[in-house]
């Protein structure tokens, strides 16, 4: 018993600056129907947002929008699997979709070269919350720590490479002054 606390650190240091990442049985995601693997590091991070659903603030919301969109990414679009690599909420947490090594459905051309993430929420005019934000960022460069994402990688907004509003103005905006940001 008194190894519990010791092992509990032990999870709890597992990502960078107390970022916590839901793995998909964690939010009962379905299994793919299908799954290409990519190599890493990748050069790009695609920044996307959900437009629908709406923002989440608790996890268990959080698990719901993830279950929707992956509902909707496969029985409408057809798809495999959720299209995003990573979903963030509003709660502050990420959300493993395909994950840091699998091939996914969210930019063309960029779908086996980037990491893919998908901020919950509609952020056309709204900013998303700072532990939003946070836990974005955190979670790149725990991806470059532990190199699945390249040290040098490019951050783009979704609508640099494909004809769209995504991620919505207000977020597009602010990723435009991130580090790795660039103007294609
Ligand atoms: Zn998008």
């Amino acid at each position: 018993m008194k190894m519990y606390p010791q092992l509990l650190i032990v999870v709890l240091i597992g990502t960078a600056s107390g970022l916590t990442i839901i793995p998909r049985d964690g939010w009962n995601a379905r299994s793919p129907t299908n799954t290409q693997y990519m190599s890493n590091p990748v050069p790009y991070v695609v920044i996307h947002h959900s437009e629908s659903p709406g923002a989440c603030y608790t996890e268990a919301d959080c698990i719901k929008a993830m279950q929707s969109m992956q509902n909707y990414h496969m029985d409408s679009n057809g798809w495999a699997d959720i299209g995003y690599s990573f979903g963030v909420g509003s709660d502050g947490n990420a959300y493993e979709g395909r994950g840091w090594s699998k091939v996914g459905a969210h930019a063309p051309g960029y779908n086996s070269n980037s990491i893919g993430i998908c901020l919950i929420g509609n952020w056309m005019s709204d900013l998303p919350p700072q532990n939003q934000l946070d836990a974005v960022q955190e979670l790149i460069q725990y991806g470059v720590d532990e190199g699945m994402i390249s040290g040098d990688y490019e951050l783009v907004g979704h609508r640099e490479v494909t004809d769209t509003d995504c991620p919505g103005d207000r977020l597009f905006s602010e990723i435009s002054t991130w580090d790795h940001f660039v103007d294609m």
